[in-house]
């Protein structure tokens, strides 16, 4: 990652940044949101939002090394519901202390400074609508007029794009299929507080607990272990897998029923369980959905970690 990239004063660059739970990575890209040099910290999410920010400016600072290239804008994915207009925290989970209400565009505009060039746009979005934007501009749903991005992680979290637009909704959470009422999660609580959704059993969190709840080995701690197990033959872990990810395929084809995407484009942690999840998420999907809907392509993501950052980028070149 060492070595000057910023050949000169006049290249145009943005600055794509990806606010997660654990990590925060900020990129220098192109026009083509092409990602010239990466950096990554631990987020600090439980200090507040000003340990997040400067976070954030420290990123900036050490990816631009001295270099007088000002950024031409910022692009920005970030944890919890967003008000992407505004560029506002709306709500999210207890990882981020004090982040509801923390108006994190004004925030990194006003850190940055003399970094940004004058009248450089800073935009923020969901992290999943920033994941789903690079997918769309880049990867998986390239050419794709409609796409439905499911991550499949710890949580479970989604992007919606229509008619080549990003769909937000009225209350920031168009197409977030994590709380859609999923049969065979009745038995499970959400991080939303409520039973039954579907973050509840096809989360990896959710896959765990539904493997615990089945009577499943105390000293298997994550879904990683009921994976191992499930590979090795335990009925258990092989049932709560199956289940899990039934869960996803019935909550897709739902959604496919309501938002008819083009393609569907799963990423995250749990699908690289492999056929194990695949197979059943599958099967589960051809069950629920309608004739019309069958052909749909579910694909998995093709750009891993970059995804979020180049679907950042391009919303700074979108918003200049
Ligand atoms: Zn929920």
């Amino acid at each position: 990652m060492a070595g000057p990239v910023v050949s000169a004063p006049s290249s145009e660059l943005v600055l794509a940044v990806d606010i997660g739970g654990t990590k925060t990575s900020a990129a220098l890209a192109d026009r083509d949101d092409v990602l010239l040099r990466t950096e990554t910290a631990p987020t600090r999410a439980a200090e507040g939002p000003a340990a997040v920010v400067s976070t954030v400016v420290g990123l900036a600072r050490r990816l631009l090394d001295g270099s007088p290239a000002r950024l031409s804008g910022v692009g920005i994915g970030a944890a919890g519901v967003v008000n992407a207009v505004t560029g506002t925290i709306v709500s999210a989970t207890d990882t981020f202390a004090d982040w509801p209400g923390t108006p994190v565009a004004r925030l990194v505009r006003e850190a940055l400074g003399e970094l940004l060039s004058p009248g450089a746009p800073v935009v923020v979005q969901n992290d999943v609508d920033a994941h789903a934007e690079g997918e769309h501009r880049h990867g998986a749903a390239a050419g794709a007029d409609s796409v439905l991005v499911v991550a499949v992680g710890t949580g479970v979290g989604a992007g919606l794009i229509l008619d080549g637009r990003a769909v937000r909704g009225a209350h920031h959470v168009a197409g977030e299929i994590a709380h859609l009422p999923t049969p065979g999660a009745e038995h499970l609580r959400c991080p939303c507080g409520r039973t039954g959704h579907l973050e509840a059993i096809g989360s990896g969190i959710g896959l765990h607990a539904h493997f615990r709840w089945l009577g499943g080995d105390p000293l298997i701690v994550d879904a990683r272990g009921v994976a191992a197990a499930a590979a090795h033959g335990d009925p258990i872990a092989r049932r709560a897998l199956g289940d899990s990810a039934a869960a996803v395929g019935r909550a897709l084809a739902g959604a496919a029923t309501i938002f008819d995407p083009e393609r569907i484009v799963i990423t995250g942690g749990v699908p690289k369980i492999g056929d194990a999840w695949w197979l059943p998420m599958r099967r589960a999907f051809a069950a629920d959905a309608i004739d019309a809907l069958q052909p749909t392509p579910i694909l998995p993501g093709v750009l891993g970690d970059d995804a979020p950052l180049r679907g950042a980028a391009a919303s700074a070149w979108r918003a200049l």
